[in-house]
């Protein structure tokens, strides 16, 4: 008898910034064959669109446009992360400092959130993916195969983002003061803020490595590929 296909599994990983999402949702995807759909860098793409055309952050109704109007793509490669922004790599500068701040404060916007969770289901659906972001257990995908929150105690994450990302001329204590903030927002907003989806599985971080974690949510995608075969 020939064994059944394994059905490709949807798996989001959410949490607050600097837990590890995007390294280990990348690792995860290329040990998989599976897609990696990094769901900020659209934010972040549609924040530096904002800074481009010098639309507000706070101008919702001008962002939805700004979004409709453009194309933020999303490079479908197996573990990789191109962001392409009306067909201009944008990977590196997404990253910086302003675009940040422009993603956090454009994300809290309700209809700007629908039009990239719409795109994002779009994305995804076919399965074979791991998506990382906010809301993807919680909105995205809610019957998603797999549902990780993954965290990390604050001071390891300030941590983990300044071995990350050290920028010129702006101090520790500023770069922590950031992310501070971004997080108060995610959790505070109205429109889906972020917390763990009750189906998601909680793992904190904070005491493991990063091989640690790759090696409890693969044992968690094994257990999920054979209880649906
Ligand atoms: O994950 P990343 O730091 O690239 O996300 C940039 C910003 O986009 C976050 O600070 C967050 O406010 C927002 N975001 C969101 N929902 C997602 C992914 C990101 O609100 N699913």
């Amino acid at each position: 008898m020939t064994e059944p296909t394994q059905r490709k599994l949807i798996i989001a990983i959410d949490g607050p910034a600097g837990a590890g999402k995007s390294t280990i949702a990348s690792r995860l995807a290329r040990k998989l064959g599976y897609v990696n759909l990094e769901s900020g860098a659209m934010y972040r793409a549609l924040a530096l669109r904002a800074i481009e055309w010098d639309v507000s952050f706070d101008d919702e109704e001008a962002l939805l446009k700004l979004a409709q109007d453009s194309s933020i793509v999303l490079d479908r490669t197996i573990g990789g992360n191109r962001v392409l922004l009306c067909g201009k790599d944008v990977s590196a500068r997404i990253r910086e400092r302003d675009v940040t701040e422009g993603a956090s404060r454009v994300s809290v916007h309700p209809k700007v959130r629908e039009w990239m969770v719409a795109r994002q289901r779009e994305m995804g659906i076919g399965g074979g993916v791991v998506m990382e972001g906010r809301d993807i257990g919680t909105k995205v995908f809610p019957d998603a195969d797999l549902k990780i929150f993954l965290d990390a105690d604050p001071v390891i994450r300030e941590q983990r983002r300044l071995d990350q990302q050290r920028v010129k001329g702006v101090s520790a204590e500023a770069m922590a003061a950031e992310l501070r903030e971004r997080d108060r927002r995610d959790r505070t907003r109205a429109a889906s803020p972020l917390v763990a989806a009750e189906d998601a599985i909680v793992l904190d971080s904070t005491h493991m490595s990063e091989d640690e974690v790759l090696d409890r949510i693969e044992e968690l995608v094994e257990e999920k590929s054979l209880s649906r075969r």
